[in-house]
């Protein structure tokens, strides 16, 4: 199931996904599973008024069909409409945000990500962590 999972930008954490009630939302956010940074989908606004149109489309068959439903009372078909309905603007929603670019929710406050290992066997001088 790639299509509804990402992969953490900073520690490349797999299989990660988007909380189910954020489908909806022009952009999902969540923390990552694994260093705990906040991510965000970036999807493009095209492709959001896309979906919003597909969206509305589906609520508008969907209302038809449930006013149907209720008029010959089938309660059986009233529940299953909204369901399908449901699950119609969820799949997409979620593939959207899961397929875009993830990006950090906000800059590090730290400047952490711009530090680099330093593994070249100079001695750096370790500023502020000095053993208490
Ligand atoms: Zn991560």
């Amino acid at each position: 199931m790639r299509l509804f999972t990402f992969t953490c930008p900073l520690c490349g954490a797999q299989r990660q996904r988007f909380p189910m009630r954020t489908a909806w939302k022009r952009r999902a956010q969540v923390s990552c599973r694994e260093c705990g940074i906040d991510v965000r989908s970036d999807p493009p606004l095209g492709t959001y008024l896309l979906y919003v149109l597909y969206a509305e489309v589906i609520t508008l068959l969907a209302s038809l069909a449930l006013v149907v439903a209720y008029v010959t009372s089938k309660w059986a078909w009233l529940g299953a409409i909204w369901l399908v309905a449901i699950v119609l603007c969820w799949f997409p929603g979620a593939i959207r945000h899961a397929r875009s670019p993830i990006v950090r929710a906000m800059p590090d406050p730290n400047r952490s990500y711009a530090r680099r290992p330093s593994t070249d066997g100079i001695a750096e001088p370790k500023q502020g962590r000095s053993a208490s």
